[in-house]
């Protein structure tokens, strides 16, 4: 009988052990639900000239996610950040914090702290952004960049990697300097490729800033990328540094994804995309090594642009391989037109910048162009003329009109990228975000809680009910 209950025992024991969260990878694409996702599948099987699948997309659990906050159909990144973390709605503009700025809570990466894992924050854009953000803190704001920095230091977590800081020293430029906060700490920061390249202390808490960093202190849109880390370069450094025997939560975010929707810039946006799902691929490869002990939650916080698949002026065909065109993002293209716009330009003289840099062929030289399709019809003339002119102007008008063409942006640029995506059959309602669900993916352990149609709120409440 003793026998018995004691090989019971051991047996609950070991199957208890065995089925242990220990490893948690949280992978959010800002701005991405499934137009951004299947774009870029429909780019690679064009490209590859066969049916290709992200890694993301192949996982085993598949689910359907609302996203909406606590004061609109169509939410911002910190009301979506705060609901992801959280598992709580707030009004959009929010971090961690209820409606009347009353309350501050918990969120997963800081219960995972307290649980004795390793935590690692990792984003493409600026740190203090409202995505990573909402895993460390607490503010009425989202713009309150400086408080968010500090609260980053305050968080006592281990790994930070990715984009900059956008206010170090406060918007006034007089605050306490964040990165000597951040030393004084204990952190080690690192900002240039060699640091990178040689960092391997497992006990040092360490923040990482990209060498090159583009606007808003963002890692550079992976299209313009050169020599830089990559974003699954910097989740790989991560995955070494914080194994340990405690395990790790790692939340990884492709924040420029959101940044090249708003731009409507498709192929930006598309190799964003790839970027974030080779980060994915580097959390699937540690999977392989522990599967029991793993989970991989992919999701989007909302959908950014109105992205879809299909044109008018394409009907039921694309050309995904149009896009690729396109030499460098609409942010690079935009530094190009301006040394012309110094020079005050003829509209003559920067056609063959159109041609260079997006493949279109104006009608007098259509012989030149190997597919037809890429030569500009007298209305996308037009279009570019009138852009040009505005772009050319000293200061782009304020209107309804030049907002609903340009949204904001460089007027020849999002022509250009507007007249390109849509020849490849695909087009954008908004310079905005959209209500629409996004997808989630799951991969590995409790992975089919994950199966279904359910709120954003939900991933965070099953999160926190698998570690604990
Ligand atoms: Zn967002």
């Amino acid at each position: 009988m003793k026998k018995t209950f004691l090989l019971i025992t051991v047996l609950v024991l070991s199957v208890l052990s065995f089925s242990q969260i220990k490893y948690v990878f949280f992978f959010i694409g800002d701005g991405m639900a499934l137009p951004q996702i299947n774009s870029a599948e429909l780019y690679l099987t064009k490209i590859n000239n066969k049916d290709t699948k992200l890694q993301m997309s192949k996982f085993e659990a598949q689910g359907m996610t609302t996203t909406y906050s606590q004061d609109s159909f169509i939410t911002d990144s910190a009301a979506a950040g705060t609901a992801l973390a959280t598992g709580y709605k707030t009004l959009s503009g929010v971090i961690n914090m209820n409606a009347d700025k009353t309350i501050k809570y918990e969120t997963i990466a800081e219960r995972a702290k307290k649980n004795g894992m390793k935590v690692g924050i990792i984003s493409s854009v600026s740190l203090d952004h409202a995505t990573p953000a909402a895993f460390y803190a607490h503010q009425s704001s989202r713009s309150n960049y400086y408080e968010i920095a500090m609260e980053l230091v305050e968080s006592d977590f281990d790994f930070f990697g990715g984009g900059g800081i956008k206010y170090p020293k406060g918007k006034s430029k007089n605050e306490k300097d964040f990165y000597e906060y951040a030393e004084e700490n204990g952190y080690k920061i690192l900002n240039t490729e060699k640091e990178f390249d040689n960092f391997e202390d497992k006990n040092q808490k360490v923040i990482i800033i990209n060498e090159d960093l583009s606007s808003g202190s963002a890692m550079k849109y992976d299209i313009d990328r050169q020599d830089e880390f990559s974003l699954s370069d910097i989740t790989k450094k991560a995955i070494n540094i914080l194994d340990n025997e405690k395990g790790f939560f790692l939340m990884v975010e492709g924040g420029k994804i959101d940044w090249a929707g708003h731009a409507n810039d498709a192929v930006t946006n598309i190799y964003d995309t790839l970027a974030f799902d080779e980060s994915v691929k580097k959390a699937y490869e540690f999977y392989e090594e522990h599967p029991n002990e793993t989970l991989i939650i992919v999701t989007g916080d909302h959908e950014t642009g109105g992205m879809t698949i299909g044109f008018a002026g394409t009907a039921y065909s694309t050309y995904f391989d149009r896009i690729n065109n396109q030499k460098v993002s609409f942010e690079n293209f935009d530094q190009v037109l301006s040394k012309y716009k110094k020079q005050n330009a003829s509209f003559e003289d920067i056609k063959h910048l159109i041609n260079e840099n997006f493949g279109l062929f104006f009608p007098e030289d259509k012989e030149k162009a190997k597919d037809k399709g890429m030569i500009l019809n007298d209305y996308e003339v037009k279009k570019i003329k009138q852009a040009y002119d505005m772009s050319w102007k000293d200061k782009v008008p304020n209107t309804e009109y030049t907002y609903l063409l340009y949204g904001g942006y460089e007027p020849l640029t999002i022509t250009l990228t507007h007249i390109l995506n849509e020849k490849s059959g695909i087009s954008w309602t908004t310079y905005s975000h959209t209500g629409v669900p996004v997808a989630t993916f799951a991969q590995g352990y409790n992975s089919e809680m994950f199966n279904g149609y359910y709120d954003n709120t939900d991933i965070a409440k099953k999160l926190f009910q698998i570690i604990g």
